[in-house]
């Protein structure tokens, strides 16, 4: 309910206050950066992690339920061209996310070009917009002790935890490398190049940690990831318009890292060595394949197809991690968050000092 509009009116604030395409291109080209270096050191992370442990070798899979309908191939091509929109309101009402982000971007740096009064009425549209939908927000975020617990409960009664305790290695190894990519790697960059302590930001934001572990989506999180970082994150409006919407769709350390060690676990489980070409090939494709996932629950999973097919390994494996998926994914998306959460307040306390 929330999304859609934030969305489109915060990248559009982002942008047409931001004062001119030389601070649009600065910002943009340093949260790619920051975007493609963390993701790689996640997927670097997820591989050395998985190399060590070594989940699944000889693990005996009976007995998974084999339906992997939910599983279908996304071709690169595919991903590149769904960027565009060919009608901005049928994406706007299909909830096309980088497809509106897409136009929001155009938009606004067209809006650089109309006179300024002109300017001045979008502007005071959008901002208004933004406003209202930070309180309406504000009212979820006072809903979240409710939800957060009513969604956890959902997910245990319906799962359990037999299947997580069948496939422990496999989570355990997961959970071992998120939590190293969280607390030490994406820590150590906050301290270093942002310049900030990770950890009593992260005590300022952690509702929308809280949400994004609950929900499993960077996108529903987004609006309380906006309120938080802003208010009691101190991160700038126009910092946190522009990173955090894009870092929601695009930036996902903990889909790159996960699907990382489920492709290596998945070549145990089939009983192939991948070589290090191999292994470089899983690099790049992850990387691409985490971009392209939508923040939504289980689309890392469904993308992850793209990297299994690169590397040659049967798709029908899916079908036996699909059983901790949710528990996983509650996790990751947390990491999600929180690598767009630091890169937000990293980069704004970077444009600051160069102000
Ligand atoms: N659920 C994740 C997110 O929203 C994406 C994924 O499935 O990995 O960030």
């Amino acid at each position: 309910m929330l999304i859609v509009p934030l969305i489109f009116a915060s990248v559009f604030l982002a942008i047409a206050t931001l004062g001119s395409i030389e601070d649009l291109k600065d910002l943009g080209i340093k949260a790619f950066i920051y975007y493609f270096s963390t993701t790689a050191l996640a997927v670097l992370l997820g591989l050395i992690v998985v190399n060590i442990i070594n989940p699944g070798v000889g693990l005996n899979i009976s007995g998974f339920e084999t339906d992997i309908a939910q599983a279908k191939e996304v071709p690169i091509s595919e991903l590149l061209i769904s960027i565009f929109p060919s009608n901005i309101f049928a994406s706007l009402s299909e909830a096309k996310i980088l497809q509106i982000i897409f136009f929001a971007i155009v938009f606004a740096i067209a809006s650089l070009y109309i006179s300024k009064n002109q300017k001045g009425v979008l502007v005071n549209f959008f901002d208004a917009i933004n406003d209202t939908m930070m309180v309406l927000a504000k009212w979820v975020i006072k809903l979240t002790p409710i939800g957060v617990f009513s969604l956890i409960s959902y997910v245990v009664a319906k799962s359990g935890y037999e299947t997580i305790l069948s496939l422990w290695e496999y989570v355990i190894t997961v959970v071992i490398a998120l939590l190293l990519h969280a607390v030490i790697v994406i820590s150590i960059i906050a301290y270093v190049v942002g310049k900030f302590n990770p950890l009593e930001y992260f005590l300022n934001i952690r509702e929308a940690i809280l949400i994004a572990f609950s929900t499993a989506s960077s996108s529903a999180t987004l609006p309380v990831s906006i309120e938080v970082s802003e208010g009691k994150g101190g991160v700038d409006k126009k910092s946190a318009g522009f990173i955090l919407p894009l870092g929601a769709t695009i930036n996902m350390d903990g889909t790159a890292l996960y699907e990382s060690i489920a492709v290596m676990f998945i070549a145990n489980l089939v009983g192939v060595d991948l070589s290090i070409t191999q292994q470089i090939i899983i690099f790049l494709t992850v990387i691409l394949s985490s971009i392209g996932a939508a923040g939504i629950p289980g689309a890392g999973l469904v993308m992850m197809t793209m990297v299994l097919s690169m590397v040659g390994l049967p798709l029908e494996y899916i079908a036996v991690i699909i059983a901790v998926d949710r528990f996983l994914d509650m996790l990751r998306t947390a990491v999600n968050v929180w690598g767009d959460l630091v890169g937000a307040k990293l980069l704004d306390n970077l444009r600051r000092k160069s102000l």
